[in-house]
């Protein structure tokens, strides 16, 4: 499985919110993100052992930061989402109802369904925001 396909929505909110908080030099103490994300710290901590037992972020001395795969991963995250929304948006719904049905499936599908879903809007540049799409990665594995 996937990495983003092992996450909930909290676990996802929780590495985006370490992705913005975090800077190259300088890791988010739990406290911050606790805040951040409003929760309480022990269940802010629960989350970052999910995503570090998956290696996506890295904890020093109390504080997170992304690792060089969980920025990817995020990355990848945002790829799935547009894709799916622009989709919906295809199907004729809003903007902002293609976002909410892109939640309900975006952490599901894998990349390579994600891949088959931009072909098959013909690979499409921006979501129904404007906001940009990341072109589809060349075939793996050889196939
Ligand atoms: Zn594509
Ligand atoms: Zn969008």
């Amino acid at each position: 499985m996937e990495p983003l396909q092992q996450l909930t929505r909290k676990q996802l909110d929780t590495l985006q919110r370490v992705g913005r908080l975090a800077t190259a030099d300088r890791g988010v103490p739990l406290k911050q993100l606790a805040r951040a994300l409003r929760v309480r710290s022990p269940t802010a901590l629960g989350h970052l052992t999910i995503l570090e037992s998956l290696h996506l972020v890295r904890r020093h001395r109390g504080k997170t930061r992304l690792t060089r795969y969980g920025a990817a991963c995020l990355e990848e995250y945002v790829r799935h989402h547009r894709v799916a929304e622009t989709l919906f948006a295809e199907a004729g719904l809003s903007p902002e109802d293609s976002c909410e049905a892109a939640r309900e499936v975006d952490l599901a599908i894998s990349h390579r369904t994600v891949d088959s879903l931009c072909q098959a809007e013909s690979h499409p540049k921006v979501c129904p925001h404007g906001a940009p799409i990341s072109p589809c990665r060349p075939a793996r594995g050889g196939g």
